[in-house]
């Protein structure tokens, strides 16, 4: 990748004061970014080799709980440390904080300086790699959506989450006027983001009050699962600095669409894409067609990568442009998987079974897990789906995180592909998931319950 700041930078920043704080992050199970903040000078004279944290921070939830149940660490084992490794190609500067850049580490084992199978970063990277045992190279994109909101993070959480007012009072699909009166906010996400080195191509408006889509260019997936973490980390910073809120819950609301994170895919060989055939009528390579018959094949299994949480699943509803079946189909978005570029070079299929709550990492990973099986298996494409996706009972998605759970535990191909420690340690993720809901009781059931039970 080409570098946005190199280290010989970095320090030349350090020595003149314009960078005073590095921030040096790892993506934790979640997709979010968590660390340290370094005083920039003792990061370029020692901390740039490596650093230390707790190992529970592959093994918590969204609050930070430590559930019981994983192999890697407990209580038993007194929650020990991990090596944060800097990789220093990952350098740049954060321009919407004062004096900062950041570089992402990778996570290894304290002892063995081996890298921890279940980190995010190592599972995509294993997936990458095994392509490029193959001579090909994943290209692909996560869109971005997600919700403004009027107050701020913090006014919004000591109110109960009840004053949850969108920044708009309309459907913004590709609205500029309404766009306009968010451009507070979304100019600086785009210019800082270039700026940071995320190769964003545009934003606009969804298809929701309060509705945003942020795109950034294909790349290599590392790259893309990269620049969409801190894409994501950017937004929600940016809202933050100007009294906003921004969520990427995948559906904050029953009455409202979600948000997605749609997964655009092609594989490369030699410099250009390996799913172009200029002969087929549908521009489509026998590649193409066996790594998307893969994803169809493999679709349920890594479901719970792509809807990680009880609410995810809250999404997929008949007529909100999310998909309910597992089908593909031309240039159509009642589809789980649309064929994008059709009869040009850009030809690529998009998962949209994506929400915008996915670990862009492990979302990928199992995306190019399946279509590697696809290519491995030589599976035959069926014909495109015609018409609307959503009449139809056939390849449905999972309904809910239990079925898809049940499907990630059972899927050899998974197993194979990631390895039985880091599939048992997702599946005890998503069953902590379920725990937790059967156990909490919701505003639903006593607002419903309360006088009329
Ligand atoms: P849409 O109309 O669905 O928003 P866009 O043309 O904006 O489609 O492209 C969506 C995403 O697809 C962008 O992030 C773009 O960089 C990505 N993309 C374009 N070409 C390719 C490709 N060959 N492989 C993977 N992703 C691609």
């Amino acid at each position: 990748m080409s570098e946005v700041l190199t280290f010989e930078e970095l320090k030349t920043a350090v020595s003149d004061g314009s960078v005073d704080t590095v921030l040096a992050c790892l993506v934790d199970m979640q997709g979010r970014l968590m660390g340290k903040r370094f005083v920039a000078r003792h990061f370029v004279d020692s901390a740039w080799e490596e650093t230390h944290c707790c190992d529970y921070l592959l093994a918590t939830d969204l609050e930070m709980a430590t559930p019981d149940g994983y192999a890697s660490t407990s209580w038993q084992s007194g929650y020990g440390d991990y090596v944060m490794k800097p990789d220093l190609s990952t350098l740049r500067p954060l321009p919407w904080l004062e004096g900062t850049a950041m570089v992402l580490c990778d996570i290894l084992d304290h002892h063995t300086h081996k890298e921890v199978a279940h980190s995010p970063r190592a599972v995509l990277k294993k997936q990458v790699a095994r392509l490029e045992a193959m001579g090909l190279t994943a290209m692909m994109a996560t869109e971005l959506e997600f919700f403004l909101f009027e107050k701020s993070f913090d006014d919004i959480r000591k109110e109960g989450f009840r004053s949850l007012e969108p920044i708009s009072g309309y459907n913004q699909d590709y609205h500029i006027l309404q766009t306009t009166k968010e451009e507070d906010i979304m100019r600086p996400v785009r210019n800082y983001l270039v700026a940071a080195g995320v190769p964003v191509e545009n934003s606009k408006g969804e298809a929701e009050t309060g509705q945003e889509e942020l795109n950034i260019r294909y790349a290599p997936a590392l790259e893309t699962a990269d620049h969409h973490t801190i894409a994501k980390h950017a937004v929600k910073e940016i809202a933050w600095q100007k009294g906003r809120a921004a969520t990427f819950l995948s559906k904050w609301h029953h009455n409202k669409v979600g948000s997605s994170s749609h997964v655009h895919q092609s594989i490369w060989k030699d410099g250009k894409s390996a799913f172009f055939d200029a002969n087929d009528e549908l521009g489509m390579s026998a590649l193409m067609r066996n790594y998307l018959a893969g994803l169809l094949k493999y679709a349920v299994e890594c479901t719970c990568f792509l809807a990680p949480y009880v609410n995810s699943y809250k999404r997929f509803q008949k007529g909100t442009f999310a998909p309910t079946r597992i089908i593909w189909s031309v240039d159509n978005r009642t589809a789980g998987f649309r064929l994008c570029g059709d009869g040009t070079e850009a030809v690529r299929v998009e998962c949209r079974i994506g929400g915008s709550d996915i670990n862009p990492y492990l979302a990928l990973a199992a995306q190019i897990a399946a279509g590697i099986k696809g290519i491995e298996e030589a599976l035959e494409l069926v014909p495109p789906a015609k018409g609307d996706a959503y009449e139809g009972s056939s390849g449905m998605i999972p309904k809910n995180l239990r079925d898809a759970r049940e499907a990630l535990k059972g899927s050899a191909m998974l197993r194979e592909a990631f390895g039985d420690e880091v599939i048992d340690h997702y599946c005890r993720t998503a069953e902590w998931e379920l725990e937790e809901f059967d156990r909490v009781v919701t505003d639903y059931e006593v607002a419903r319950g309360f006088e009329r039970s």
